[in-house]
């Protein structure tokens, strides 16, 4: 049969959607989704009927499991959950922070009916948003006051806008930083509205430098921290506390914008000095801006803490209004901070208890998974990742598995397939499976999935 009689033989889309199999996506799906799915269908015969080939009409019930795979595919999540066996422990990429338990329930209580996101149950009246969480911020850091917006990228956006917009900021050379995901700290300040004062040079600033930069119209000393890079060898910086006291003499506010937005202290578990919150507001930073899922551990959100003063011209700026967190974040962020005030982060936070996991109990897990899937246990490094402590490491115990027909990458790929994902690394031509980044509760949906990916299911 020639092209011209095949497209005639293509069911009408009437006919499709009487076919049993259609009726059964219109339970399913509803009819205007099905409609357009049996359209596409038939247009894709259409297309595949006028292109080279010997291409045959299909019938009925074949564009209804045509439309059938299309609406499997439009429907399917995009964003699904992932099983992290890269080491990397706040990966961007995969989300950044895991939350707790007690985070997560938080979330599902605030989301699944109403709350009282801005209403005082005393007063029966409107309340504030800005109370949850800003309480715990307040006790936590040291701070008179603090204020949740949607990132840390906007709370330097609002910090900037509402105190120095039009007037002048002064940044060392050394921290006219690029975070990743284009957040370049010389772009948000003009985005801002104020204007940029670089002093110093790249790897050396002084005190002097900004002393001398300061004039009647300046508003703010701003310090950025380096979070994702090391500057090493002939470098200087003054120490915070030196350009908090310049910045009183001189009465203008210094603010900082620290990153990570740590709570406690990294050098305690082997790695770094990554700055805290704590020791930046007590070196005498008006406000301090910082992640609320990089080294906090808790959900996306951009924090300032600071005085009172400051905080409150933030709060009442216009912006605030287009950044503010919604009801998950404050649920969240408040359940992740009681943890700290209990004093039980490094346990309940899962950043913390991977930053934390002792040697002996990750390779006690890779000798078991090495075990289960015939791998080979090395030793390697996991990475805090999320721009904090750039270049630290924690030792770590991998599980190095080599595929059946040498190719690692193929490996990988297949894994990635899988339901849910597992995402692995590449050393040495080897996959390899960090325990570390992996929970507990996760442990036996990733060796199934390894399983039959080697082909030992
Ligand atoms: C990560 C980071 C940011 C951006 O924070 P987000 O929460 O990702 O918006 C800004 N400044 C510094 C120093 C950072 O490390």
């Amino acid at each position: 049969m020639t092209a011209a009689e095949e497209l005639r033989r293509l069911p009408s889309v009437e006919r499709v959607l009487q076919h049993d199999r259609a009726l059964a996506l219109v339970a399913a799906y509803g009819r205007p989704l099905t409609l357009a799915a049996v359209r596409q269908a038939l247009d894709d015969a259409r297309a595949r009927l006028r292109g080279p080939g010997q291409a045959q009409a299909p019938s009925e019930a074949a564009v209804a499991a045509a439309a059938a795979a299309l609406l499997d595919e439009w429907l399917a999540p995009t964003l699904r959950p992932a099983i992290n066996a890269t080491g990397v422990i706040i990966h961007t990429n995969l989300g950044r922070a895991p939350l707790s338990a007690a985070a997560r329930a938080a979330v599902a209580a605030a989301s699944a009916g109403y709350c009282t996101l801005e209403y005082d149950l005393e007063e029966g009246a409107r309340g504030a948003r800005s109370l949850h969480a800003e309480r715990l911020l307040v006790q936590l850091t040291g701070a008179e006051a603090a204020l949740v917006v949607n990132n840390n990228a906007a709370a330097v956006l609002l910090m900037l806008s509402a105190l120095a917009a039009g007037r002048e900021v002064v940044i060392s050379r050394g921290q006219l930083v690029e975070i990743g995901g284009g957040f370049r700290v010389p772009d948000v300040m003009r985005q801002s509205g104020c204007r940029l004062v670089e002093v110093g040079t790249t790897n050396r600033t002084h005190l002097h430098d900004y002393e001398v930069a300061i004039t009647g119209d300046t508003a703010l000393l701003l310090a950025a921290h380096a979070s994702n890079f090391k500057l090493v060898g002939f470098t200087a910086e003054p120490e915070l506390s030196e350009l908090a006291g310049l910045a009183a003499r001189r009465g203008v506010l210094l603010v900082h914008d620290v990153g990570s937005g740590a709570l406690l202290d990294t050098a305690a578990y082997g790695l770094a000095h990554e700055p805290t919150v704590q020791e930046s507001l007590s070196a005498g930073a008006a406000v301090v801006a910082f992640s609320g899922d990089k080294l906090l551990g808790g959900p996306q959100a951009g924090i300032l803490a600071g005085r009172r003063e400051p905080i409150e011209r933030c709060k009442r700026h216009p912006l605030a209004r287009a950044v503010r967190a919604d009801k998950m974040t404050l649920a969240a962020l408040q359940a992740t901070l009681g943890h700290y005030l209990k004093d039980e982060a490094p346990r309940a936070v899962p950043v913390w208890r991977m930053l934390a996991a002792p040697l002996d109990e990750i390779a006690a897990r890779a000798g078991r998974w090495a075990a289960a899937l015939g791998g080979e246990v090395v030793a390697g490094e996991s990475t805090v990742g999320g721009g904090s402590l750039p270049g630290a490491t924690l030792p770590t115990r991998l599980v190095a598995l080599r595929a059946p027909g040498g190719d690692a990458d193929a490996l990988a790929a297949r894994l990635r397939a899988g339901e849910p994902p597992v995402i692995a690394r590449i050393l040495d031509d080897a996959l390899v499976l960090d325990p570390r980044t992996v929970s507990v509760e996760e442990e036996e949906i990733l060796l199934a999935s390894c399983r039959s990916v080697l082909g030992k299911a």
